[in-house]
């Protein structure tokens, strides 16, 4: 790979500046695992202010000419590395499993959709056509057209280091913007493959730029006055900070952060595929997942049967390396977060809830394993209910009707997901229109839309107004501009002034 810088026995990831893969002068690195042996594979450099300064410079200058060629052009550049990712499927999805830990299947799946969000952008030209209107005064008509916004930035999380950057640049790049992109540290080399795939594809120098890094080079993404737009996601602290940040120096940002996400059992919800559903849920991607479902609200009678036969279930998954190997769940990302999950079973434990599987037994082999856990008879007001655990635990609470589950979801924080398991048209309808998060499952574990719809996180989960993905993504990274047009006829003289004639811009 030329984004990797091998020459000193270490691997050190390199940043795209400017069409150039440079050596980051950084004094301070961030190491990159494989969670899967808990080994250092390479090392991320947390570039410094004025590295990100530079690849802020080269994306300004390549601004003018990549916003001047035809859209129709820029679509081709993001169809050809559409089908660059789809011909590189395989290896995309190995190095994903490698540096990030998540099972190849669900790599799998995770290049699927960033491959589609390729796919979508490239149809942007039908999308990005404006608006007219023949006469709306007298001989005058009305156009609003689509202009890129300018320099974008991209912040992204460890969770998704293929697909959460493909939400942002192929759209941006599509709509005419340039991008830089700043990668997690934790998980750089799919943005790397993704560059050096990018320069296949025939994007211009400097439209495409990826610098490494953490607090320091974000901060200079968020305060420079030729960035015009930042997207972030990541946890809600962070989302939030950027977000205010981002718009007090006058930039657009939609910043989506963290969640917490119910999925209701109703009495009549079919026992053994809603068990099945609430494990690919909460379980899928060892739970690092913000659309991973994370409270199971039982509704009476079913709880005991649901948390028997889900502890049946959950006990019987593999969970081990996943690199060369295929468990049912593999690792988290590092040792914080192998703390941080065992430390909320404690926590459970001393708050009166029942820790009816814990996943610090059964597992065996290397890297950062935790298995899957059950967390019984929670209450509300707890911290497992409440707060983002990130890994693979479930917490359960029992509530006696629809109503008292909905209660429970609508005074969470967060807003990002919700499901509800039920053979009822009226109990799914009523929790469609009254539960309080942005996406809605109704018999569908993981209710995250794909790049043709917006990913529609509410509350704590998104600060913002136009979210990522779908049109949402496309108006996000556009601006409009409306022009109003008369032509005289050539025998008008000068004297007779035609405003007058339309009412238009008439004084008082
Ligand atoms: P994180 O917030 O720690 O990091 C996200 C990004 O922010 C990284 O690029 C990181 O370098 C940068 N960052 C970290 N600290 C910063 C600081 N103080 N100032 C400026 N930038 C900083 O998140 P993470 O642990 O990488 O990812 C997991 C989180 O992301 C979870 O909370 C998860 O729910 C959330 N997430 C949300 C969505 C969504 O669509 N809502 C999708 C995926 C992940």
């Amino acid at each position: 790979m030329s984004g990797l810088d091998t020459a000193s026995g270490t691997t050190t990831v390199k940043n795209l500046i400017g069409g150039q893969w440079q050596d980051s002068a950084a004094t301070r690195f961030g190491d990159i695992f494989n969670p899967s042996t808990g080994q250092v594979i390479a090392r991320s450099p947390l570039s410094s202010a004025d590295e990100t300064k530079q690849a802020v410079q080269a994306a300004a200058d390549a601004f003018p000419a990549w916003r001047d060629t035809p859209v129709v052009e820029r679509a081709r550049v993001m169809f050809r590395f559409r089908d660059l990712m789809a011909q590189n499927f395989e290896e995309l999805a190995a190095l994903i499993t490698r540096e990030h830990g998540k099972t190849l299947p669900e790599s799998r799946a995770e290049v699927q959709r960033g491959v589609e969000m390729a796919e979508f952008a490239s149809g942007i030209p039908n999308m990005i056509k404006g608006e007219t209107m023949a006469n709306i005064a007298r001989n005058v008509d009305a156009e609003t057209i689509r202009h890129p916004v300018g320099v974008c930035a991209g912040i992204t999380p460890y969770n998704f280091p293929f697909m959460v950057p493909l939400w942002m640049f192929p759209i941006a790049l599509t709509c005419g913007n340039t991008f830089i992109l700043k990668p997690s540290e934790k998980v750089p080399l799919s943005s790397i493959r993704m560059g050096e795939l990018l320069v296949e594809a025939g994007i211009p120098d400097g439209v495409f730029n990826i610098v490494h890094g953490d607090k320091e080079s974000v901060d200079v993404l968020l305060t420079h006055p030729d960035v015009a737009a930042i997207s972030f996601v990541g946890s809600t602290k962070i989302a939030k900070y950027i977000y205010e940040v981002g718009t007090q120096h006058n930039k657009r940002v939609q910043s989506a952060g963290g969640a917490k996400n119910h999925l209701i059992i109703m009495p009549d919800a079919d026992v053994d595929l809603s068990v099945k559903a609430l494990a690919a849920s909460a379980y899928g991607c060892a739970g690092q997942r913000c659309m991973a479902g994370s409270v199971a609200v039982a509704v009476g009678s079913i709880a005991d049967p649901l948390v028997d036969q889900l502890n049946d279930y959950a006990s019987k998954l593999k969970t081990g390396p996943t690199d060369g190997c295929d468990p049912d769940m593999g690792p988290l990302i590092n040792p914080d977060a192998v703390n941080r999950v065992e430390s909320y079973l404690d926590i459970a434990k001393n708050e009166g809830a029942t820790v009816r599987l814990d996943g610090r037994k059964n597992v065996s082999g290397e890297g950062f394993l935790v298995g899957p856990s059950i967390i019984d008879h929670v209450k509300p007001d707890m911290r497992v209910a409440k707060e983002e655990i990130f890994g693979p635990v479930l917490s359960v609470i029992r509530a006696d009707d629809l109503d008292a589950a909905l209660e429970v979801g609508n005074n969470c924080a967060y807003g990002n997901g919700a499901s509800i398991f039920t053979n009822s048209g009226y109990a799914a309808r009523e929790f469609k229109q009254h539960f309080n998060a942005g996406m809605i499952g109704i018999n569908v574990g993981v209710p995250a839309p794909m790049a043709w719809f917006p990913f529609t996180g509410w509350n704590a989960s998104f600060f913002g107004d136009l979210h990522i993905q779908g049109n949402e993504g496309v108006h996000f990274y556009t601006r409009q501009k409306t022009t109003l047009t008369r032509w005289f006829a050539p025998d008008e003289s000068c004297h007779h002034d035609p405003v007058w004639k339309t009412g238009l811009g008439k004084k008082d």
